[in-house]
């Protein structure tokens, strides 16, 4: 397990940012997949944008983009009225062997 799988079971959700170019390195990685410097962890803000969703047999899922240029692949709790463009929150992530990132929507009010 890295240190992203770590932080995931523990409900953090960090990612790892070059120390050298400054680049967000996804997925994420003990050193920098552009120019191999060392990388320093960070938390990363749990609010995401709807990028696309399917649902399916009552399930929905989708993938969300964080701090605008990270995309991870989730499922969705509350399942009415998602459109594209909206904005989610990430009420859970966990590790298993698998990713898993659990977004509910954000409401404007
Ligand atoms: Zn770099």
């Amino acid at each position: 397990m890295n240190r992203f799988e770590q932080e995931l079971k523990n409900n953090n959700l960090v990612c790892s940012e070059c120390l050298k170019c400054n680049k967000i390195v996804w997925p994420p990685s003990d050193y920098c997949n552009k120019c191999f410097g060392d990388v320093t962890w960070r938390k990363i803000s749990r609010n995401a944008t709807l990028v696309e969703y399917s649902c399916k047999n009552g399930d929905c899922f989708c993938i969300a983009e964080l701090e605008g240029q990270i995309r991870v692949i989730g499922t969705i709790q509350d399942k009415s009225d998602l459109k594209i463009g909206q904005s989610l929150i990430l009420e859970r992530c966990d590790y298993d062997g698998n990713e898993k990132f659990i977004f509910r929507a954000k409401r404007n009010d």
